[in-house]
């Protein structure tokens, strides 16, 4: 019998609504725990809750105390996978951060509600228990980390919530889930590209995320400058352009050594230096701006504070964004 570690973080997963004020808050304990384990008579689980919070009070810190605590338990015990659930607002980065810091090649999966244990319709339950379907299953095996829900199976690094109430808000634009979940069965139907993976010690630096918009100036960088800023990443327009006004500025960033990454704010497609005009594309990268291939901005920038505790060198962190 396979044997999976559920760990609880928190999020609407873990909370309960309040039937007369509607409010939905976490409460004591965990509505969810022992119940997966009663569903599931085919997999041995043992629960542990780490955290009991909602997903914005996730932090870099948290991921890591995360990442290290599943690193141990992959160790120690003798565990087939690892279920993680956490809240749907930072799912994502949490679990892109997994799939970046974990080298293993079990099945971990992050899965979670768009509405609390005791609402109508509450999918907490069904996720956790298909989740757990999932991370016991042989063909989940070398697939990074996964995120689990409404009967998809995505890439840490593709997934992103699209909605903000309803449950199928997971979605991987442009490429779609790799796998489905039925009554019975597992099925993954996509191979996964390369992936890198980055041990790092700590998370300690300050990487801001600014998304541009038409008529932009230098005010949001110059105000940046006089902050902390290891690393800089701009959700550009369009396949990576940004308005004349930002870039000088920028150029200045670039010039105290703080790495700028550049993704778009459009949902889908790569960014490419194709524009030749001020702030085009073409001129950002001869800039020494990097560009990355295909994430998102909030990925982008877990990439970016991952990367950053190996190598504060442009050269060497551009090619960290091609994949
Ligand atoms: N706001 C909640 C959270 O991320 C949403 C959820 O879990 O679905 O904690």
């Amino acid at each position: 019998m396979k044997k999976i570690l559920i760990i609880h973080t928190g999020g609407t997963i873990s909370m309960k609504e309040n039937k007369e004020t509607g409010e939905v808050d976490t409460g004591d304990g965990h509505p969810l725990q022992k119940i997966a384990a009663a569903n599931i008579e085919s997999v041995q689980i043992e629960e542990e809750i780490l955290f009991h919070i909602p997903s914005p009070h996730i932090t870099p810190d948290h991921m890591l105390t995360l990442g290290r605590k599943i690193h141990e338990q992959l160790a120690k015990n003798e565990l087939d996978g690892v279920v993680i659930t956490h809240g749907t607002d930072t799912l994502e980065e949490t679990a892109y951060f997994l799939d970046l810091f974990l080298q293993t090649r079990k099945p971990i999966v992050v899965t979670g509600a768009m509405r609390s244990s005791n609402e109508i319709g509450a999918d907490g339950l069904y996720n956790l228990i298909t989740g757990t379907r999932v991370a016991a299953s042989d063909e989940a095996q070398d697939k990074g980390v996964l995120v689990v829900m409404n009967d998809e199976i995505h890439t840490a690094k593709n997934v992103t919530k699209t909605s903000t109430s309803n449950v199928a808000t997971f979605q991987s634009p442009q490429y779609g889930p790799i796998g489905i979940t039925t009554k019975r069965d597992v099925f993954f139907h996509h191979k996964l590209s390369n992936r890198d993976s980055y041990p790092i010690q700590q998370i300690n630096k300050h990487v801001s995320l600014v998304k541009a918009y038409a008529g932009m100036d230098g005010t949001i960088f110059k105000a940046l400058m006089n902050n902390p800023l290891d690393g800089l990443v701009i959700e550009a327009l369009g396949q990576g352009n940004l308005p004349p006004d930002t870039v000088q500025p920028l150029k200045e960033i670039l010039a105290q050594g703080i790495p700028v990454v550049l993704v778009s704010r459009c949902y889908q497609g790569i960014v490419q230096d194709t524009y030749a005009y001020e702030g085009g594309g073409r001129k950002l990268r001869e800039a020494g701006i990097i560009f990355a291939n295909g994430l998102t901005g909030p990925k982008a920038r877990i990439k970016l504070l991952v990367a950053l505790e190996m190598t504060k060198n442009p050269t060497e962190l551009a090619p960290m964004f091609d994949y």
